[in-house]
């Protein structure tokens, strides 16, 4: 297999997306480009005395519609393409969202199963010192990512506030409600996610509580996510996360799962439940539901494992699952993908929600969080459609389309340099 590179994959289908629209290269090439991309080494005592020095970065892919944002994420596996592509997708999910942001992201190489909580902590501080010149409340707001959380969010506005003098909770949203977290925040990717299914049943003329469903990953937004589609009536069959599938034909006890996931670090690892099975995890794809919900990771449905798909829909939770490859083929077979971009920009509303709260000082209800969270969904959802409707693309190209003209709008608006 040729080596992925999310950002190229990003690329193709910007350069896709700008032919349909009508643009020449001069048009839109500045958002081909991140506008800044900084790499940071983190030298950090362990707790054995040793040293180590950790990698780290953050990219401002684009900035033409307000302050960058985007999450931070601690991943082995983290690196400068990925961060890229990452910050790239914030910029195009903030224009859907219509939220006044551009894009951004960052990350650690590390395997933060692998330090302490007070060797997770001198990382986090430590990375907040080197990446403190290109973040703030109107310049760069971080938010969780992959296996960053409430807590690291506190220590990261913390640490904020020891540099620059001041206490500014909206440097970072996904904090703990103690210090200026939002209600409704934890839950705002899965419940986002949730109303974006519920809006592709009624364009298809479907019953949400006649779904069959798999889900590969079951922590933030694959467990809420998969929490709220239960409740709505969604049988769901088969979970992967990265300890095993379960498998249960009459539909798995998603309300046990939540609380045992939710009880044992995110992790569904030693679960067990009666009339419940371990499948192979290559097995996992394979099952015919009738929608696949990718929550876990990017490139997971890609030339490997897309022809083993017996489902009608993809719904896109985790940041790029689906390759440009699989969506091709997906496209010549007739399933529809609801990606990312639009499906989880849930998290991001939500994030930009607590913003607003931090910044005006007055807090709102959870039912007003929700009930703001759905209007908004909901008119990302129907400006895709108009888009895809008008110009016959798949969800995933109108989005690009429909970023791509926003972004392209501000920046004439605002004027070039030079
Ligand atoms: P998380 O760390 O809480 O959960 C990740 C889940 O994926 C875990 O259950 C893990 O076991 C599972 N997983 C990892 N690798 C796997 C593999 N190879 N096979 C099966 N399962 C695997 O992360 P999260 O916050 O839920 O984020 C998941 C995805 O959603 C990421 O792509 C992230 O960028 C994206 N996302 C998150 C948010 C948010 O608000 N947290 C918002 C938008 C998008």
């Amino acid at each position: 297999m040729a080596t992925y590179n999310p950002y190229e994959n990003m690329l193709h289908i910007l350069d896709k997306a700008a032919e349909v629209l009508g643009y020449e290269k001069k048009d839109y090439e500045f958002v081909r480009y991140p506008e800044r991309e900084l790499t940071v080494s983190i030298p950090i005592v362990m707790d054995n005395g040793d040293i180590q020095v950790f990698s780290g970065y953050r990219v401002h892919h684009n900035t033409a519609r307000g302050a960058a944002k985007g999450g931070i994420r601690f991943h082995p596996e983290s690196d400068e393409n990925e961060v890229k592509a990452l910050a790239a997708w914030m910029t195009i999910k903030n224009a859907i969202g219509n939220i006044p942001y551009g894009g951004a992201k960052g990350g650690i190489k590390v395997d933060p199963r692998k330090l302490s909580e007070r060797e997770l902590q001198r990382l986090t501080r430590a990375y907040v010192r080197r990446i403190f010149p290109i973040i703030g409340v109107d310049q760069d707001v971080p938010a969780p990512d992959v296996n960053t959380n409430g807590q690291i969010m506190a220590w990261i506005a913390d640490e904020y506030a020891a540099l620059s003098g001041t206490w500014q909770p909206g440097i970072v949203t996904g904090k703990p409600l103690s210090i200026g977290g939002s209600l409704g925040r934890n839950e705002a990717t899965g419940r986002g996610l949730t109303y974006t299914l519920e809006t592709w049943c009624e364009k298809n003329n479907l019953k949400i509580n006649e779904l069959t469903m798999l889900v590969q990953g079951f922590g933030n937004v694959g467990s809420v996510g998969a929490l709220l589609m239960h409740r709505k009536g969604v049988k769901i069959t088969t979970i992967g996360d990265i300890n095993g599938t379960w498998q249960n034909p009459n539909g798995l006890d998603i309300e046990a799962m939540y609380i045992y996931a939710n009880s044992h670090g995110r992790s569904l690892k030693g679960y067990t439940e009666e009339g419940a099975t371990m499948i192979p995890d290559s097995e996992l794809f394979a099952q015919k539901v009738d929608v696949i919900f990718a929550a876990a990771m990017e490139n997971q449905i890609n030339e490997n494992t897309m022809k083993k798909v017996q489902a009608r829909l993809i719904l896109e939770g985790a940041n790029g699952p689906t390759t440009e490859e699989a969506d091709n083929y997906f496209e010549e077979k007739g399933i529809e993908v609801l990606p990312d971009v639009m499906s989880n920009v849930g998290g991001v509303v939500g994030s930009y929600f607590e913003w607003v709260q931090n910044r005006t000082g007055y807090y709102w209800t959870e039912e007003e969080y929700n009930e703001k969270l759905k209007k908004k969904m909901n008119q990302g959802y129907e400006d895709v459609w108009a888009m895809k409707e008008k110009y016959h693309v798949t969800y995933r190209l109108a989005c690009y389309m429909l970023a791509l003209q926003r972004v392209v709008e501000a920046q004439k608006t605002r004027g070039f340099l030079g």
